[in-house]
């Protein structure tokens, strides 16, 4: 620990957000880093606990407190206070292999356990990660790392979404040859096109398959295996295979009026509108626009805020967001105790430009939509919603009342559902046999990774159900490393 009363003397500094009336007209990032000077007075707050909360992910309540991937927060923390950034980034990559992607979109579940949050507030750990991976980058420190012997096993790695790029790094550095097959034309997975540009500027996600590729990954577009690619073919090929595949199916609502134009899946509409972004910045037209539209977005979290970011860059007229919840406390509940994640209300970037934007905060909270209304043309015209309580029963499930008379009509011409995933498509499973659990997720034998084929493993969205970012990482890393002794079993057998 550098600075003994660094804590005391400091108070928790922010990232440095630009105007949100001035953001809203383009898709760069929103965010940028304060100064360096700044940033070692704010790794100085740590305090090099003797037990770091912050270091040691796990599920708390059902939440992730800490880091999953372990990162080395406080000691990543004292070398950035001593000026010693190469140091860090060292220290940081032995854990995280893409500290440019969590450092820029994670929700940080090491502040939620940081020890310094129980007096003051936390240490600004996911800011310190950033500036140390982007000070890496533009001091030229960070290099590919090929391997330097190959084994001459063969590994395809179906999705290239963050579980499957961490797959294709491990495996690659330690000799096996690895093939990234991706259905869609770019690669990245939700980095790419799902989390919006103003999140993670694709800049960022491209640098990294570059690298990846000098170090001899090989990425292959544009094919869907199971479809395009037999899995058979596949199978026959290589010596494993990681199913990396994602939690893609969307959970609809089954009300009336479903089928109505103008009612879409969030998924949708963030897909396209990147992928018309990328390709031709708009030019194409292929894309579903909000502009001068009266957009509903349906759910509370993160594809949510996305949606309402997105409608508000493409100018729409109004907006509402629907969240099932009641509004959260603004400090913790006595039954949300540190160190489990903060259950806190919190005001995203996309809330804070809609509430500048249009004079108020865009959630309705504890709404629930029970209809959408359309005109003789199938065209959608409104959502009539509902009020609901919410409490646990006996069992803690989640049990909804509606409250009479609350019933309520509101415009709308585009809704988008943002209210979850049910786990992976399943046409690919089922043609190669893999076994599913009761969640619809890939059931994988205990601590191993493999799936009911052998030779068969699965990691990420696909396992987990759909996760974040640093556990897609995580699980890559897990996933890899089963794999290689499975492949190195095959060797000495
Ligand atoms: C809108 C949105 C915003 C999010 N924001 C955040 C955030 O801010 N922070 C955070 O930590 N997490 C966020 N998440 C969650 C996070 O993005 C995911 O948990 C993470 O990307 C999962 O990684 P993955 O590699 O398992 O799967 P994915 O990223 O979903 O990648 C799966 C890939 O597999 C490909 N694929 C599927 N089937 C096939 C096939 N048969 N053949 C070839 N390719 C195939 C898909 O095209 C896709 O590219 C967000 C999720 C969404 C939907
Ligand atoms: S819990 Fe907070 S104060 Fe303690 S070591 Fe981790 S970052 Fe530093």
């Amino acid at each position: 620990m550098g600075k003994t009363t660094g804590f005391l003397e400091h108070q928790r500094g922010h990232l440095h957000y630009r105007d949100p009336l001035e953001r809203l007209n383009d898709w760069r990032e929103i965010a940028s880093l304060p100064p360096e000077k700044n940033l070692q007075e704010q790794a100085s707050r740590c305090m090099d606990c003797a037990v770091p909360f912050c270091q040691d992910g796990r599920l708390l309540a059902g939440m992730t407190t800490g880091c999953p991937i372990y990162n080395l927060i406080p000691e990543w923390n004292d070398l950035v206070y001593q000026g010693r950034w190469k140091e860090a980034y060292e220290r940081l990559t032995v854990t995280n292999p893409f500290p440019e992607f969590t450092g820029r979109a994670c929700p940080a579940p090491c502040e939620g356990g940081c020890v310094a949050s129980l007096v003051d507030d936390s240490v600004t750990i996911k800011n310190i990660e950033r500036a140390i991976i982007d000070k890496a980058f533009e001091e030229g420190w960070v290099r590919p790392q090929p391997p330097t012997f190959r084994t001459g096993k063969k590994v395809a790695i179906i999705g290239s979404g963050p579980a499957g790029l961490t797959c294709a790094t491990e495996l690659n550095r330690k000799g096996h040859l690895v093939t990234v097959y991706e259905r869609d034309d770019r690669i990245g997975g939700l980095l790419t096109y799902g989390i919006p540009k103003m999140k993670i500027e694709q800049s960022v996600v491209d640098r990294r398959v570059r690298l990846m590729e000098e170090e001899g990954v090989r990425f292959i577009t544009n094919v869907e295996v199971g479809t395009q690619l037999s899995a058979e073919a596949l199978r026959l090929d290589y010596d494993a295979v990681i199913l990396c595949v994602g939690s893609t199916r969307p959970r609809n609502m089954d009300i009336p009026g479903r089928e109505l134009k103008g009612v879409h899946y969030a998924m949708d509409y963030l897909h396209l509108n990147t992928k018309s972004l990328l390709d031709s910045n708009f030019e194409d037209g292929n894309f579903i626009s909000a502009q001068e539209k009266d957009v509903i977005v349906i759910g509370g979290g993160d594809t949510a805020t996305d949606c309402v970011s997105t409608a508000l860059r493409q100018k729409c007229k109004s907006l509402v967001q629907f969240d099932i919840y009641p509004k959260r406390s603004e400090v913790r509940t006595p039954e949300n105790p540190w160190p489990q994640y903060p259950i806190i209300h919190k005001t995203d970037s996309g809330q804070e430009e809609a509430a500048l934007k249009f004079g108020k905060d865009p959630r309705s909270y504890s709404t629930s939509a029970l209809q959408f209304m359309g005109d003789e043309q199938g065209v959608l015209k409104g959502v009539k919603s509902v009020e609901v309580h919410t409490e646990k029963n006996e069992h803690g499930q989640k049990i909804r009342t509606e409250i009479k008379q609350t019933e309520r009509e509101w415009r709308a011409q585009l809704v988008f559902i943002a209210i979850g995933f049910e786990g992976p498509e399943t046409q690919l499973l089922e043609q190669m046999s893999i076994d599913v659990n009761e969640r619809a997720t890939i059931a994988v034998s205990k601590d191993s990774y493999q799936t009911s084929q052998p030779g068969v493993f699965a990691a990420g969205d696909a396992r987990r159900g759909q996760s974040l970012i640093v556990w897609a990482i995580q699980e890559g890393t897990e996933a890899a490393q089963q794999c290689h002794h499975y492949l190195m079993d095959l060797t000495s057998s």
